[in-house]
């Protein structure tokens, strides 16, 4: 196990700074609750709980245990000649892809199993689109043995057959959703469901910085370990803990949430946030939630949202999975609504070069989420000596099909 020295999570609070009314959840004017009364018992046993419980010493030692031996952290910052060479700045990669199953999202599934056994409850739900989330749901279930059950919209089960079918090796039960569009909206308004009429024994474990309150805060939270091994690597490595740029993908934003967490109140550190333009943001098929969206209420979170004027969700899309997400997690709107953030948009195909280009001048084939981070680089107005952060959030194995047929 490598022991690191980290900077004190409980003296500084970032989410917090840039909550006007962090107990209620909101973010500046995006957050709270938003819920059917019947999801209010475990809403709030939630937020009454949640706080305590991870900051207990002893949920810390088993958590940071798991992730050390188990998930394989601290992941490696990598500092990258060849990108650097290619964009003139000194560009470092956060190595998620290295993490067990291959991307940052078992950070925040470990965490939250975890929370749940200490919460009392014996079965644990999950929505998914592509199946990264349940994939790492499922790992987290099949390690402390408790029963998963992971909603998925029929079409999706359809086009992500070998993560359906790694779900199912891990003893997990796929349920195929036949309502609405078949996809993930309609996964969620399932797993919705479900938490609604098992209330006592199951936890919902949401997979991004979006939900009701308090998942967006919890799930940054869990994902904040990727800030704060990026400062301790860079000061050994640079010599300084801040960089210039902090460039992270968002599908909902939980990848981006955990690269910036802890940078969010050095305003020297710019804070880069990448929609996924698909097609264009301009050609009707698209996943930028902040360049396209607007003010309305997504799972249960006021946030921005791809929608029609008469409030029907706008089906995204993307080349990437990973960001086919109509809203945006709430922490983000705010840090684009006040400025803190700036946010560019990718398309698919400056996405699939950038990974093409990764994978050939570094042996690096990274998740098309991931390539979406790269690919803002050349749209950064970047000095020799700026130091830049961009977080690989997976790996590309998944996405080799895609790549192949698009290239
Ligand atoms: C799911 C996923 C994303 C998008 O989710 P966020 O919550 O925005 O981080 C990004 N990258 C990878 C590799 C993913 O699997």
């Amino acid at each position: 196990m490598t022991t690191q020295t980290l900077p004190n999570q409980t003296s500084t609070d970032p989410t917090l700074a840039v909550s006007e009314s962090p107990k209620s959840g909101f973010y500046g004017t995006f957050g709270g609750a938003f819920i059917p009364e019947m999801l209010y018992p475990n809403v709030e046993n939630l937020s009454k709980t949640y706080l305590q419980i991870i900051q207990s010493p002893d949920f810390e030692a088993a958590y940071q245990a798991l992730l050390a031996d188990y998930v394989g952290r601290p992941t490696p910052l990598y500092f990258s000649e060849k990108l650097s060479a290619a964009y003139r700045a000194q560009i470092f990669l956060k190595r998620e892809d290295l993490n067990h199953t291959g991307a940052h999202k078992i950070n925040n599934a470990i965490g939250q199993v975890l929370l749940a056994e200490r919460l009392g409850k014996k079965r644990i739900i999950a929505e998914t689109g592509a199946g990264q989330h349940g994939v790492a749901t499922a790992t987290a279930c099949a390690l402390r043995g408790i029963e998963c059950v992971v909603y998925m919209g029929k079409i999706d089960v359809a086009r992500q057959s070998p993560n359906v079918q790694r779900m199912r090796m891990l003893g997990a039960k796929v349920v195929a959703v036949e309502s609405g569009s078949q996809t993930l909206k309609d996964a969620t308004n399932e797993a919705i469901r479900d938490w609604i009429s098992n209330p006592t024994d199951t936890h919902y474990v949401i997979g991004s910085v979006v939900g009701p309150h308090p998942f967006p805060d919890l799930v940054a939270r869990f994902q904040a370990i990727i800030s704060q091994e990026i400062r301790v690597q860079l000061q050994k490595q640079a010599g300084t803990a801040l960089p210039n740029y902090v460039v992270a993908c968002i599908g909902g934003g939980s990848n981006a949430a955990g690269a910036f967490y802890h940078f969010i109140k050095e305003p020297k550190v710019q804070l880069v946030g990448v929609e996924a333009a698909g097609l264009g943001i301009e050609s009707g098929k698209t996943a930028a939630s902040l360049a396209k969206g607007t003010l309305g209420i997504i799972h249960g979170c006021k946030t921005k949202l791809m929608q029609t004027k008469g409030g029907q969700i706008i089906e995204p899309h993307s080349i990437s999975a990973g960001l086919d997400y109509p809203g945006i997690g709430p922490l983000h709107a705010h840090l684009f609504e006040s400025g803190r953030g700036r946010f560019l948009s990718v398309t698919d195909e400056e996405a699939l070069q950038a990974g093409l280009h990764l994978t050939r001048s570094e042996g690096i084939l990274p998740a098309l989420e991931s390539a979406h981070a790269l690919a803002a680089l050349s749209k950064l107005e970047l000095k020799r000596e700026d130091i830049v952060v961009v977080n690989l959030s997976g790996r590309g194995d998944k996405d080799l099909n895609t790549y192949l047929e698009n290239l």
